[in-house]
């Protein structure tokens, strides 16, 4: 067993147990989550997989979508274009504000939060809902390595009580950020929230990003990497939404997390790290992905800023001894 492959053992152990924090329940899909749901994987940017506990576990992806959607917009409109309408600045507010988009910027802050993934998903392109649609799924394939599925049933649940996305797109189209096509952006919108993902698909897609956007195994391009730099700082500045900063300073990896329980890290030319655990805090990120990530950064040297005990050879612990 690989040095990596026990500390994952440990961690399992050590957090499993620990059940604070509580389910989404802004729709009934979530809020039937089993709350013992935990798995943690690892895939090294050469395609070996690492992984504890329930890594095939289906639920839907959410928030986590947004950095996929980012790197689509960018490389469907550019980055000059894109930084007209959506902003790189960590807000420091929950990640469906409203009144901070009314009040302050009239500009989405940045693409992680609802009211810039909203404006990125507008600029994807397509001649109608179904084509744009069509080139998500295609997106996501390139990242996932397999067929992948909306869950139609979490789609119509978020598409029936999602009053607050419709409020942002309207304000967002009283800016003129969007155009009148709301229903259609909010469609789209709703379901990149509802593809359906397991944790060993997010460890892929974020392994991906590690290797300059080539999936580990396919080598094919899944997204241009002149692009992934852009992806990755929003994730570290602005993917854990209000708790941003504090992760960047406790945690230190490019990150991004989901109101369904997982959380990505990129460890760039390294591996991509992903945790699902459904019990959530307040700002929305996974109670035992937290705690997980912070541990293994401490263990592995991974905060990207730490220079005092080097950069362990992360390679050595990948070996069966
Ligand atoms: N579907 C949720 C929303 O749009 C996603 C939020 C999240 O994962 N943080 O509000």
């Amino acid at each position: 067993m690989s040095k990596l492959e026990r500390f994952l053992e440990s961690l399992y152990k050590k957090y499993r147990t620990l059940n604070s924090g509580k389910l989404a329940s802004y729709i009934p899909q979530l809020a039937n989550a089993n709350p013992d749901w935990f798995a943690i994987t690892v895939v090294t940017t050469d395609g070996k997989v690492f992984t504890v506990g329930d890594s095939q576990e289906n639920f839907t992806i959410q928030s986590i979508s947004k950095v996929f959607l980012h790197g689509m917009a960018l490389e469907d409109c550019g980055r000059a274009a894109l930084l007209e309408k959506v902003g790189v600045e960590p807000t420091g507010d929950p990640f469906d504000s409203v009144i901070r988009l009314d009040e302050n910027s009239k500009r989405p802050d940045n693409p992680m939060v609802n009211a810039g993934a909203i404006a990125t998903t507008s600029l994807i392109k397509g001649n109608e809902l179904t084509e744009r649609l069509n080139r998500m799924l295609e997106m996501f394939r390139r990242y996932i390595n397999r067929d992948v599925f909306i869950d139609v049933s979490v789609f119509m649940s978020e598409r029936a009580t999602g009053h607050r996305n419709r409020a942002l797109a309207n304000l967002l189209l009283n800016f003129g950020t969007i155009d009148h096509n709301i229903e259609e952006i909010l469609d789209l919108y709703f379901q990149q929230c509802s593809l359906v993902v397991n944790c060993q698909d997010l460890a892929m897609m974020a392994a991906t990003l590690a290797n300059r956007g080539i999936q580990p195994i396919t080598n094919q391009q899944a997204v241009q990497s002149e692009y992934v730099r852009d992806m990755l700082s929003v994730m570290h500045t602005c993917g854990m939404y209000n708790y941003a900063g504090e992760w960047a300073y406790r945690v230190g990896i490019p990150a991004k997390s989901g109101v369904s329980g997982g959380i990505i890290g990129v460890i760039p030319e390294r591996a991509g790290i992903a945790v699902f655990s459904p019990l959530i805090d307040q700002q929305g990120n996974s109670v035992r992905g937290l705690r997980v990530f912070e541990d293994l950064s401490q263990e592995f040297g991974f905060h990207l800023l730490d220079v005092s005990m080097g950069k362990c050879n992360f390679a050595d612990c990948l070996e069966s001894d």
